[in-house]
Order: structure tokens, then sequence, then C-alpha cells
């Protein structure tokens, strides 16, 4: 099932993040971030951030690093595939699973670059409807949905 939600800013996404975090409420820890460059996947990121307890403002995009750890009551893990090849993305893969098994939560930037999506995981689409409109899209990703056709 596919829940749907519209925002008008930057803010607006930060706090649906919290409610999609609220939402998975401990079965999911890992969070799917599909979207082209702006649509919002860093600003949700830092929504789920300040609903954990760490600080929103030190997230920023991983430029050079391909993954930053956020303290708070739980640690966020953001991982952002953006820069990888798609053999270095199947090279790093190990390590995205490492920090899964962490037991924090792990939002991954660009994750259609994986070769598939993992299964129980929650995966949120962000498409940019023109001016500061977005439409996220929140669907856990099952064993039918994860063998991508
Ligand atoms: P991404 O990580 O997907 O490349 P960012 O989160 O870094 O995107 O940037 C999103 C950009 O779009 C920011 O400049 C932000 O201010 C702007 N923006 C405008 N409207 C929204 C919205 N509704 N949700 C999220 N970002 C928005
Ligand atoms: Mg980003």
């Amino acid at each position: 099932m596919t829940e749907t939600y519209r925002t008008r800013s930057e803010e607006e996404t930060e706090a649906i993040a919290r409610v999609v975090l609220s939402l998975c409420n401990g079965t999911a820890n890992t969070i799917l971030l599909i979207g082209d460059l702006g649509a919002g996947k860093t600003a949700f990121v830092r929504g789920l951030v300040g609903a954990t307890g760490g600080d929103p403002q030190d997230v920023s995009s991983p430029t050079f690093v391909l993954m930053q750890e956020y303290a708070g009551d739980m640690t966020v893990y953001h991982v952002d595939l953006y820069r990888l090849r798609p053999e270095e993305v199947v090279d790093f893969e190990p390590q995205i699973h490492d920090l899964i098994d962490r037991g924090g939560i792990v939002a991954i930037e660009w994750a259609d670059r994986l070769p598939a999506p993992y299964d129980g995981a929650l995966q949120v689409r962000i498409e940019d409807q023109g001016d500061d409109d977005r439409l996220l899209s929140v669907e856990r990703v099952t064993s039918e949905t994860a063998s991508r056709a």
C-alpha cells in the first residue's frame, strides 16, 4: 500500500519525515530515498534527524563522504550513493548492511542505484511538482516489490 503526502515547503517535508518515522514505529529502520537532484531527499533526512533527537542543522549533502552519522536518542546513518558508479555501489553494500544491523535508522539517498531495494525497508519517492510542491509516496518494500522488474 502506498501513502502519499503533498508538501509545499522544505519544512513540511521535514515534518512528513517525522510522520513517516512514527508510522514505521520500530518495524523498519531503513528508509530508501528516491528522487531527482533537489527533490528534497536531504531535507527529509533533516526531518529524521530532528525527530530522533539529533541536530538537524548538522545535516548536509555528504559531498565527499558516503556516510554521515548523527547522534541522538537513536543514531541516524545518512548514506548518499549519488557519486558512486554502479560497481562501487555493489562494493559498498556490505557496509550498508552493517549499518542496518546496528539498529539505528539508515536513510539512503539515491537508493534506486542499489541493485535491488531491501525487503522490509520503507521506500520514499519524492517528486518535484513545480515550485515548492512535492509529492511524497511512501511504501514498504515487500518480497514482491523487492525483485524490481
Ligand atoms: P536532494 O537531497 O533531493 O537533492 P535537497 O533536500 O538537498 O534535495 O534540496 C531540496 C531543495 O528544494 C532545497 O533547496 C529546498 O529548499 C527546496 N524545496 C522547495 N520546496 C520543497 C519541499 N516541499 N520539500 C523539500 N524541499 C523543498
Ligand atoms: Mg541530497
